[in-house]
């Protein structure tokens, strides 16, 4: 077996992930990365653009390879959606948040809501929520502490998205609409899917500072939040940014201007220097 696993791994290393995409091994390469602990997360902070509190955190996955590489989710989340490694990946983090989440009770820890994201892929397999509860029960964790975003597609339809909605929240959870403005959302969808929280895409972020930019931005942001909605800001990396934002009463700021994404011993500085 240790001489098969070496073999293995000479040869995994020598590919690049384009050539892996196409090679049937893949399917192994996959799971060993996973038994082997390749795949970390990260962790965003969310801030209040008014106190610079820390409210909350986004997991974002990182897969760092046995020769130290480490791979973004751009490189890598593509092709698991199209070959369907994707649920397993989307669960594995959400098992691991939450696993993270009771570690920090444990130890006796303030606990902030820890977001993961669910590829729409995911939200295809017909007992994606059974799925969630169970694993969230298995930990006895509030399902509050871990909001889940989903991006809106069009590949998906409105009525299966509300309908999957509406089971997430009968389970408990939080939901964020991901990416809003980046393209595949419609304001006419806001009506009739009851999401929690809608994130502004860093696109729409990048208007400020243009007139009519600001107008769009201002006017999206009353309506959402007269339909009761949160809103979180990703993306933000300026002081302006952030005072714009602070003067539409957005909820939380996700960006750079704040932090990037951290390991989870820095995280747990930056939430010791930022808690009211
Ligand atoms: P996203 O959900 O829109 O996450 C925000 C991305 O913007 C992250 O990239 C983050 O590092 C980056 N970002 C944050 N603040 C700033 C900023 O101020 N400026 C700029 N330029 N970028 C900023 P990352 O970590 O590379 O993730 C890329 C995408 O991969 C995510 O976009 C998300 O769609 C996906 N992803 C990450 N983790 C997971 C996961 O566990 N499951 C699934 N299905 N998708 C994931
Ligand atoms: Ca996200
Ligand atoms: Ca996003
Ligand atoms: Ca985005």
């Amino acid at each position: 077996i240790k001489g098969k696993r070496t073999r293995h791994y000479a040869f995994y290393e020598d590919l690049d992930i384009k050539q892996l995409s196409e090679d049937r091994l893949m399917e192994d390469v996959f799971e060993d990365a996973l038994k082997n602990g390749e795949f970390q997360l990260w962790y965003q902070p969310k801030v209040d653009p008014v106190t610079g509190n820390i409210l909350g955190a986004e997991a974002l996955i990182r897969w760092k390879r046995p020769d130290g590489t480490m791979l973004s989710p751009g490189k890598f989340i593509p092709l698991f959606e199209k070959n369907g490694n994707i649920t397993t990946l989307d669960e594995y983090v959400f098992r691991t948040v939450c696993a993270q989440q009771q570690r920090w009770l444990q130890a006796g820890a303030t606990l902030y809501p820890i977001s993961v994201n669910i590829s729409r892929v995911s939200l295809y397999y017909s007992n994606v929520v059974d799925k969630y509860r169970e694993i969230l029960n298995s930990f006895r964790l509030d399902p509050k502490y871990v909001p889940l975003e989903i991006t809106e597609s069009a590949t998906i339809d409105n009525s299966d998205i509300s309908s999957l909605i509406e089971q997430f929240h009968e389970a408990g959870f939080t939901l964020l609409l991901d990416d809003f403005g980046s393209g595949y959302s419609s304001l006419s969808s806001l009506n009739v899917m009851h999401f929690d929280t809608i994130k502004l895409d860093k696109s729409l972020i990048d208007y400020i500072g243009d007139r009519n930019g600001e107008k769009l931005l201002l006017h999206i942001t009353q309506l959402l939040q007269s339909f009761g909605m949160t809103i979180t800001a990703e993306g933000v990396e300026t002081s302006d940014q952030v005072e714009f934002l602070k003067n539409l009463h957005c909820d939380d700021i996700q960006g750079y201007y704040f932090s990037k994404p951290l390991p989870v011993n820095e995280f747990e500085d930056f939430v010791r220097k930022h808690t009211g």
